[in-house]
């Protein structure tokens, strides 16, 4: 599971600062999590390959989320794209892409599918071989939904040179990796524990874009290992913060505590502040061990 980040700004591209996007890779899988204006030019810029998106998931439709969105799409049907391609949001969003299409003249090669969380209550939205992905409210001025990507556990990883040791036909191996015992021809029982090593933990990503500090997120993301909260401004601005229904560094980060999640990454910050230094420092004061989401980082989960 790996994280590219692709922008960090809250409503307009100061500093240089570009709009919120985040693609999460897991297996084959490329998805994207919000696409604020200009995500085209940073997945061109970072060189991340794209076009095997399947799955969009955009957490509300504040311009600074979701502008990018009718770019993407409209280009991929000028590549003449076939994959279909799902997308999922609150209310809104499957109105948003329609209405605009007609609006434009813009006509869909491939087949657009939509789910809708809901705004009121956590919901599973994608059951995937691989990975789940689940849906929760956040607390911002309008339907806002947050995500939690899940990997499923893997498969045990099978010792190489016990298949010659013990002449393990190839048939046998599915069986092993789920953990059973092998019965070899000769009548011995080989335990799975002497077959085979434990296969990596199960990793956990959580996206939280807009939002006031929320009792909800807590339970939602609880102990996950990347948890991505906004911050969109510092200590010294925290009535504003609360007018706006958005959060702190230091509220950030005392949500990663209350939820025990593995590290936080913090982001969506307001054009008032020139760099992200104060914002990193009101943050790890609370929870040491938090990053900035900066344009270009890739980071590795778990
Ligand atoms: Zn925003
Ligand atoms: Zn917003």
């Amino acid at each position: 599971m790996q994280v590219t980040i692709l922008g960090h700004s809250a409503g307009g591209p100061y500093h240089g600062r570009p709009f919120t996007s985040h693609v999460l890779h897991i297996g084959n899988e490329v998805i994207l999590i919000d696409c604020g204006e200009g995500t085209q030019m940073q997945l061109f810029h970072h060189r991340v390959r794209y076009d095997a998106c399947q799955h969009i998931f955009i957490t509300h439709l504040h311009g600074d989320h979701v502008f990018g969105l009718m770019g993407l799409l409209t280009n991929w049907c000028l590549k003449k794209r076939e994959a279909s391609l799902h997308l999922y949001g609150p209310e809104g969003l499957q109105a948003l892409v329609e209405h605009t299409a007609q609006v434009c003249g813009v006509r869909f090669p491939y087949t657009l599918k939509f789910s809708i969380a809901p705004v009121d209550d956590s919901a599973f939205v994608l059951d995937h071989p691989l990975f789940t992905v689940q849906s929760f409210p956040l607390h911002h001025r309008m339907p806002t939904v947050g995500w939690l990507f899940r990997e499923k556990p893997r498969p045990r990883n099978m010792i190489p040179e016990k298949i010659a040791e013990y002449d393990i036909h190839f048939s046998h191996i599915p069986a092993i990796k789920s953990g059973e015992d092998f019965a070899h021809p000769d009548g011995r029982v080989i335990p799975n524990s002497e077959l085979t090593k434990d296969p990596l933990a199960p990793r956990s990503y959580a996206f939280c874009s807009d939002t006031a500090p929320s009792d909800i997120v807590i339970t939602a993301v609880q102990g996950v290992d990347l948890l991505y909260h906004e911050a969109t401004f510092c200590e010294e601005h925290t009535e504003e913060a609360q007018i706006s229904y958005h959060s702190t560094a230091a509220q950030a980060a005392q949500i990663a505590v209350q939820a025990g999640v593995g590290q936080l990454m913090i982001g969506h910050f307001s054009g008032r502040y020139a760099d992200e230094a104060q914002h990193l420092s009101e943050a790890r004061a609370v929870f040491q061990r938090t990053m900035t989401a900066t344009p270009g980082l890739v980071v590795e989960v778990g």
